[in-house]
Order: structure tokens, then sequence, then C-alpha cells
């Protein structure tokens, strides 16, 4: 038997795929890497036939390149000729237990599908995804780490993973925290049973192993929203604002608007949108809070409703009053984003040399290139940077200079004040050896755990070519 039908044997013949036309739309994720052609597209829909394909993988030496639903913006890595394993099949809700206030579900669920479940029972997940909740999965969005809305008082995503399920690259079936004792398998702590295991799969995007199932923390649905925007002349002031707002824990979510279109109708250089989930009294009290300290500091009050249907209609547009139809042009641009968490201050430095380096790089007008934003959304104490240029996706010679902005604007980065959030492969070469030692272990860790190098080879810059 050659190797698709040796797939086909353990998914069915109608979970496998090397039609070209398949294969071709699994070569790349949101970002700028156009990314190699599969050899075999394969759709698992149990834990059992993720992990014998593994095993199948490493008999025959064949990568495997991970698919939630790609809707990361990094540069997935997929290598020409390799096995893609798609991981939609894998969607079931397994359990909704209120009383230990988990939820536990299949990789393959789509992160607002499950939230949507625990909506219709009053409870949601303790965070709320990112930008990606309609499209993303849950193992995916766990194997990112992605940077959740409502990261000001949430957290990462990755803080409320209580249990993960497992396959290892050489096939074996693990489960972390509580979830490990086989005697009493029950997923509700994460600080159980030893070393946190669950984190080292959060963030290392599939690359130490296949996350088959997630169990997260779940509460109440808050009783109130509360929403204000405000303006400012200046970005330290804004900056000091946020500084102040993140001491005081009086934002839920706040996001900084620090560069790219200005909210429409709205005069000024800085902007912060605020976000407060609480009881009516405690988000009347933080509401209170946070005018105090955007007011000390020079800012004027707009009209929140735009922050309001950015939360409520999950709709980015709406941060700079204009719906999507405005704000996404009808041309197909691709964003070489760079992202990652630096000191709250130090933006006073970083964003002036973003707007400096704009300001003086002539080949970024020319090909036609934008700045989406440099939008921040602040954790309970730091700054994420999401530094969004666009470029035509159309046209290789800007493709060619939207490759270069981003090497630029991570080397600026990277190199002064800055730690990315998820890395894929795209990311890899700019980071990874800056993590010196930590990299190291990290190599060690994958061979120890991979060593033909059959998971995710390259992502991370962990088992390729280079190692
Ligand atoms: C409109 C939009 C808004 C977004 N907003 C945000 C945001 O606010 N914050 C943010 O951080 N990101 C954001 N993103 C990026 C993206 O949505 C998230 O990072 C998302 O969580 C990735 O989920 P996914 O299922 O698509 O994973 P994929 O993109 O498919 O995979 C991500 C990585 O994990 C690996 N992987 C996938 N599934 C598994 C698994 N089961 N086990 C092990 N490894 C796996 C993949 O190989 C890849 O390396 C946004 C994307 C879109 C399209």
């Amino acid at each position: 038997m050659d190797l698709l039908e040796r797939l086909q044997a353990i998914c069915g013949p109608e979970h496998v795929s090397d039609v070209l036309a398949d294969r071709l739309c699994y070569r790349r994720d949101c970002g700028p890497t156009t990314g190699g052609v599969p050899d075999v597209v394969v759709r698992p829909e149990s834990t059992a036939e993720v992990a014998e394909i593994v095993r199948l993988a490493n008999e025959v030496r064949k990568p495997i390149f991970l698919w939630g639903r790609a809707t990361t913006f990094v540069g997935f890595g997929v290598q020409e000729g390799c096995i893609v394993m798609a991981l939609d099949l894998m969607n079931r809700i397994v359990k909704i237990d209120l009383e230990n206030q988990v939820v536990t579900a299949e990789a393959g669920a789509i992160w607002h599908a499950v939230d949507s479940e625990l909506n219709k029972l009053g409870w949601e997940m303790t965070v709320p995804g990112g930008g990606g909740m309609f499209s993303c999965t849950v193992g995916g969005t766990a194997a990112y780490n992605a940077v959740p809305h409502g990261i000001t008082e949430y957290g990462m995503t990755g803080g409320h993973v209580v249990a993960l399920e497992v396959v290892l690259p050489d096939g074996t079936v693990i489960r972390t925290g509580s979830a490990a004792n086989t005697d009493a398998p029950f997923p509700i702590e994460r600080g159980a049973n030893g070393p946190d295991l669950a984190g080292l799969f959060i963030g290392s995007c599939g690359t130490l192993g296949v996350i088959t199932q997630v169990t997260m923390r779940i509460r109440r649905v808050p009783e109130c929203e509360r929403f204000l925007f405000y303006a400012f002349e200046r970005l330290d002031d804004a900056v000091d604002a946020a500084t102040a707002i993140q001491s005081q824990r009086a934002a839920t979510f706040l996001v900084g608007l620090f560069g790219g279109p200005k909210p429409d109708g709205v005069e000024g250089e800085a902007f912060l949108h605020v976000i407060i989930r609480d009881s009516v009294m405690e988000a009347e009290r933080r509401a209170q809070a946070a005018r105090v300290c955007c007011e000390t500091f020079r800012g004027r009050p707009q009209d929140p409703e735009g922050t309001r249907r950015y939360w409520t209609e999950h709709m980015y547009s709406w941060l700079r009053n204009t719906p999507a139809s405005a704000y996404y042009g009808s041309r197909p641009y691709y964003c070489p984003e760079v992202a990652g968490f630096l000191p709250t201050q130090a933006l006073k430095e970083a964003i002036p040399m973003l707007h400096d380096y704009i300001a003086n790089n002539a080949d970024f007008a020319r090909v036609g290139m934008h700045v989406k934003g440099f939008d921040v959304y602040f954790s309970p104490n730091s700054a994420f940077l999401w530094v969004d240029t666009l470029y035509p996706e159309m046209d290789p010679e800007a493709r060619q200079v939207g490759l270069q902005v981003r090497a630029d604007i991570a080397e600026m980065l990277f190199g002064r004040w800055m730690s990315p959030g998820g890395i894929v492969a795209g990311i890899a070469p700019y980071i990874m050896q800056r993590l010196g030692p930590t990299y190291g272990l990290l190599k060690r860790l994958k061979a120890a755990l991979d060593p033909n190098g059959i998971l995710n080879p390259g992502v991370l810059g962990l088992g390729g070519d280079d190692d």
C-alpha cells in the first residue's frame, strides 16, 4: 500500500485527498508566505486517528503540518511535499461542566461556536478569544497562544487552559494537569500532578505535539458592559493615561490607536477605547476611575458608540468609527504583521520611531503600502503592539517591499523592547536566535520529543534544515 492508501485506511477515503485543487488550499495562512504545496491532505475525526497518522508519518519519515483554520497572519511554513493534517472535523464539544466551571472541546471546534453554546446557559469562556474567534479553532488558538480580547483584565489565552489532551510526535497520547491521573482523570486543575506540561504545548505552534482536546475555564456572563472613548493631542499623555488605567485595574479591555487612519470625525493624535465588564456597581466605579485617568492626562471624552459596536459586533473597523466596507479596500492586501509585548512606557519611543521609519521609506509609498494601524492591546502590565502594514498582494515588487518592511520593523523592535506573541514560521528568523540558551533548550526538547522532525518542522525554527 502507498501512503495515500494507508492514510485512507486510517481516516476513510472521503477524508484524504491528493487532488491538486484541494492541496493548493492548504499551503498558506493569512500571512505573506506563499508556502509549499502538500502531497496529501488528511482530516482525522478522532484522537486515535491522529495518533495513527503521526505514527505512520514517523515510519515513512514524511513531515506533517498542522492546520486549525490557518487564520494566523504570520506565515505557516508549510513545506512542499508534506502531509497537511487539518483538524476541522474534530469539532465536538465534549462536555460543558458547569459544576466544575470548565468546558472541554475537541481541538477543531471553532472558538465562538463553543462560546455560543455556553452563552445559551448564561456562561462564557473566561477569555473571549482573539479577533479571529469566528473562524479560529480552540486547538490552534491554544497552540498559538493568541492574544485575546479582554487581555487587560483576563490576561493571555493560555492562562485559561485547564488541561490538554495531546498526541506526541511518536503517537503517544497524554493528558496534562489533574486530567493526567488515570485513576481520577478530572480536567479541573492545571497545576496538579507535577510540572505544568500544558504550558509546553501552549504557544509552541504544533512543534511539540498535536493538541486534540482543550479544557478551558468558564464563568457566568458579567452583569453589564460599559464603554468609554478618549482622544489625546499627545501620544505621551495617552500612554500615561493607559499606565494609570492599568495600575487602577479599571479596564477589562483597553485598546490604543497610535497610527494608521484616525477615527472618523475625531480630532487628536492618539486614542484610547475602554471596555469594562462587571457587576453594575463595580462597572460604574471602574468607569469613573478610567475617566479620571484619561482626564488627568488631558484626554477628551468622545462618543463611545464605535467602541460599543466594535465590542458587541466584533468588527475591528468600528475602533475607527467606520463600518467594514469603508475600512477594508476592494484590492487584495496582505499584512506582513509584526506584533509583540513591550513595556507600556516604551511606546513613547517606539511609536515615533515607527512613524519616522515609514515617513523615510520611499519604497513604502511607491509600491502602495499603507499603515493599517499601530494599535495596542494593553495587557494587565504591558502593551501588545500590532504593527499592521499592508501591501498590495498582486504586485510582486510590493510583496518584496512588504517583507523587507517586516524584517526592518522586527529588527527595530525586537532588538530594543519587544518579544513577539505568535511566532509560527514567519517571525521565527527574527526572534529565535535572540533567545540564546532558551532557544537551545527548545531545540533539545524538540529533538527529544520529535527526533525525526515530523511535526511542523521549521516552525519556531525547530526541527527544520538549520537544526
Ligand atoms: C479577523 C482575524 C482577527 C484576528 N485577531 C487576532 C487577535 O486578536 N489576536 C491574535 O492573537 N490573533 C488574531 N488572529 C490570528 C488568529 O486568529 C489566531 O491566532 C488564531 O487563534 C489561530 O487559530 P487557528 O485555529 O486558525 O490556528 P492556525 O492558524 O491553523 O494554527 C496556528 C498554529 O498552531 C498550529 N496548530 C493548529 N492547530 C493545532 C493543534 N490542534 N495542535 C497543535 N498545533 C496546532 C498550526 O500548525 C500553526 O503553527 C486573527 C485572525 C483573523 C483572521
